[in-house]
């Protein structure tokens, strides 16, 4: 009874502080393509993961630029792509401003997470170990993009 009470209150506390800053990110997120599959919503917005090696975007090699599968947002260029063996679609850095970042506690992890900076939909983590000058790795779920190969 009383183990259930501490329960109880602990549950309250942790709503009243982590449900207002939930609601205000999840209001800044909004569902803009009408077209998204199940899987797809799940990862933009639920900040789920593909499974790794499940993206066609593995293979793609044509220039172009890769945009938000929500609000058509151009995150990537071609350019910054590159094989990471990760099993994800990756990149060593994004267009400028097209995304924005918080640190992702989950899984026991310190990570940072990436959304698109104009719809707020989950994209993947940035990690530190990229091949590029500036050293980031943008792991990418591959769903949450759309390529577009500049004619
Ligand atoms: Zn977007």
């Amino acid at each position: 009874m009383r183990r259930n009470f501490l329960k109880l209150i602990s549950t309250s506390i942790f709503s009243l502080i982590f449900l207002p800053y939930k609601f205000l990110y999840s209001a800044t997120k909004k569902i803009i393509n009408q077209n998204l599959t199940d899987q797809q919503k799940n990862i933009l917005f639920n900040e789920g993961t593909e499974r790794p090696y499940s993206s066609s975007l593995l293979y793609e090699k044509r220039g172009g630029f890769y945009h938000c599968a929500n609000c058509d947002a151009k995150l990537f260029s071609s350019n910054s792509k590159y094989d990471s063996g990760t099993g994800w679609p990756s990149f060593t850095e994004s267009l400028p401003g097209a995304f924005k970042t918080k640190i992702d506690y989950s899984f026991g992890m310190k990570r940072v997470e990436y959304h698109c900076a104009t719809c707020g939909a989950h994209h993947g983590h940035v990690f530190e170990d990229g091949p590029g000058e500036n050293g980031m790795r943008f792991c990418n779920n591959g769903l949450c993009l759309i390529f577009k190969p500049t004619k």
